[in-house]
C-alpha cells in the first residue's frame, strides 16, 4: 500500500528503521495489533526467513601470538597480576544488576587497576573488550554497562552473529512489520516533528505529514531533542545536558575478499598499543602509528554464503574518534596491521572495500558512531537518555535510551522499555506476561 498523509491511520510512528525502531514496530504490530507507520531516510530491507545464530569465539592477538582472553594470559602476564584478574572476571560475572548500577558513574579504568589489575597486557585486554561493546575507551566507559554486557555474555556463554550479517536482523524484523499490517515508508526524513497544545501529534518530512497519537523517535537521540523538535519545546535543563553529551568511536571499515582462506579464527581483537588516551590523542592528530588496534570479524568462517567455496571474507576495523584526519592512509596501516597478523593476507587480497567514519555519518548521522551516544561515565544510568520525553507524546527508543548491553541487544531492550513505559499507562499497550505495577 502507498502511503500518504491523506490515508494515514497508525496507532504510533516511528521516525528511523534501525533496528530499535523496527523491533518496537514489530512487537507493537506483531504482538499487540498496533498500526505503526515506520518513517526512514534510507532505502529499507525486507526478506523471508528466521534468523540463524552462529556461535563466535573472539580470540586476542598480541605480538604474533594469539590466544582466548582471560585463560590465555597466564604465562604472559606476571602470575599475581592473572590471579587477580580471574578473580575480578568472577566478581563482575557475578555481580547483580544493583551492584552493577552502583558503578555506572565508574570508569572502568579506575575500577580495574582500583582492584590491583595493572599489568598493561591485561588492560589493554579489557580496553580492546570494552571497545568491542560500547566502542568508548576505558577510561570513560561506564563499568557498571561494562559489567552488564559481560555478564549476559557470559550467561549466554557466547558471543554470536546472525548468518548473513548484522542486517539479517533488521532484514526479519521488517519482514514481520509489513506481514503485521504495518507500514515502512523509504526514503523519507523527517524534518521535524509536529507539537500541538504541548503534545508530539506526528512527523513532517520534506513533502508529507504524517500523525498518530505516539511518535517514537529511532533516529539519533541528540539530533531528535535538539533539532526536530519546534524551538523551545525542550525544557532548559534537558537541553543543557544533551547537549553536553558525546558519541561512542566510529570506525574505518576495510572488507577484504581473499582469494583463499588465511585463519580458521571467527573473531580476533589486535592489540598494537597500551595508552588509549595517547591512541585517542594522535589518530584525532593524525600521527598514526605503525600498527593500530583492530577488530577482525571473519564473516566466510561462520557464514559461508559470503563467500564462494575456498575463498574468504575478512573485516579489519580501526576504532576512530569522529573527525580524525587521512582514513586513506588509515586504510594502509589497517590492511599492513592485518597483513602482520595473518601472515599471506596482503598477497591473497582480490579486492577491497572501505567504510570510513563519514560515510557512516552520511548512512545513519550520530558522527559515524558504533552506537550512538556512548554508554560512558555521565551517560548511563539516571542520566542516560529515557526512553519517555519531556514532551508528551514522545518516545525515544534504540541504542541511545534506555536499554542496556551491547549494540544490537541494546537497541531491543530499548524497546521492550518502551513498551514497558507504555504499557504501564495504558493496558493496550501492554505485552502479554508483563503486568501493570
Ligand atoms: C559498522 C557497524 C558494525 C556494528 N557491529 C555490531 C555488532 O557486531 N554487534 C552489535 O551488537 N552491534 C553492532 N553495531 C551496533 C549496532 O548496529 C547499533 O547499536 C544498532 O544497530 C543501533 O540501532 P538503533 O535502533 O539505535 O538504530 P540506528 O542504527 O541508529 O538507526 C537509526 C535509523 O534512523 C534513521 N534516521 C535517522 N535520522 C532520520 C530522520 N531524520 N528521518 C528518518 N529516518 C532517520 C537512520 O537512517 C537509521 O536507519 C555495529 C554498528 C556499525 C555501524
Amino acid at each position: 500500500m502507498s502511503v500518504t498523509a491523506e490515508n494515514v491511520n497508525h496507532d504510533a510512528i516511528v521516525i528511523g528503521g534501525g533496528i530499535g525502531g523496527l523491533a518496537f514496530a514489530a512487537l507493537a504490530g506483531g504482538v499487540l495489533g498496533k498500526k505503526i507507520l515506520i518513517v526512514e531516510k534510507n532505502a529499507a530491507v525486507g526478506k523471508d526467513g528466521e534468523i540463524s545464530w552462529k556461535h563466535v569465539r573472539p580470540m586476542t592477538s598480541y605480538k604474533g601470538e594469539i590466544f582466548a582472553f582471560p585463560r590465555g594470559l597466564e604465562g604472559r602476564i606476571p602470575q599475581d597480576q592473572f590471579t587477580r584478574l580471574m578473580s575480578l572476571m568472577r566478581e563482575m560475572v557475578q555481580m547483580d544488576n544493583a551492584a552493577s548500577r552502583k558503578l555506572d558513574d565508574v570508569d572502568l579504568r579506575t575500577y580495574v587497576t582500583g582492584k590491583g589489575v595493572t599489568d598493561p597486557l591485561a588492560l589493554s585486554c579489557i580496553n580492546n573488550i570494552t571497545m568491542v561493546y560500547v566502542c568508548v575507551p576505558d577510561y570513560r566507559s561506564s563499568t557498571g554497562e561494562f559489567i552488564r554486557c559481560l555478564r549476559e555474555e557470559a550467561r549466554s556463554r557466547a558471543s554470536g552473529y546472525p548468518a548473513g550479517g548484522c542486517s539479517a536482523v533488521s532484514e526479519a524484523l521488517a519482514d514481520g512489520i509489513r506481514k503485521n499490517g504495518g507500514d515502512i515508508l523509504t526514503k523519507s526524513e523527517v524534518t521535524g516533528i509536529i507539537v500541538e497544545n504541548g503534545r508530539a501529534q506526528g512527523v513532517r518530512s520534506k513533502n508529507a505529514a504524517h500523525r498518530a497519537p505516539i511518535v517514537v523517535s529511532n533516529a539519533d537521540g541528540r539530533r531528535t531533542l535538539l533539532d526536530l523538535l519546534p524551538e523551545g519545546t525542550l525544557p532548559e535543563d534537558t537541553r543543557r545536558h544533551v547537549e553536553g553529551m558525546t558519541y561512542s568511536y566510529s570506525m574505518l571499515i576495510v572488507r577484504m575478499a581473499l582469494k583463499h582462506r588465511v585463519t580458521d579464527h571467527r573473531l580476533i581483537t589486535h592489540i598494537a598499543n597500551f595508552d588509549p588516551r595517547k591512541n585517542e590523542e594522535d589518530l584525532l592528530a593524525g600521527k598514526f602509528p605503525d600498527e593500530v588496534n583492530l577488530f577482525m570479524p571473519v564473516p566466510s568462517n561462520f557464514s559461508p554464503e559470503c563467500a564462494p567455496e575456498g575463498r574468504q571474507l575478512l573485516t579489519a576495523g580501526v576504532w576512530v574518534p569522529y573527525g580524525a584526519p587521512d582514513m586513506e592512509r588509515l586504510e594502509e596501516i589497517v590492511v599492513h596491521t592485518a597483513g602482520r597478523i595473518l601472515p599471506g593476507l596482503e598477497e591473497a587480497i582480490m579486492w577491497r572495500h572501505v567504510t570510513t567514519p563519514e560515510n557512516l555519518h552520511r548512512m545513519v548521522g550520530e558522527n559515524g558512531a558504533i552506537i550512538g551516544l556512548g554508554q560512558s561515565v555521565g551517560q548511563v544510568g539516571k542520566n542516560r537518555l529515557s526512553v519517555e520525553t519531556a514532551v508528551p507524546g514522545l518516545y525515544l527508543c534504540g541504542a541511545e535510551s534506555g536499554g542496556t548491553g551491547v549494540g544490537i541487544e541494546l537497541a531491543i531492550d530499548s524497546a521492550y522499555e518502551l513498551l514497558d513505559r507504555l504499557g504501564k499507562k495504558d493496558a493496550s499497550w501492554q505485552l502479554p506476561g508483563t503486568p501493570v505495577l
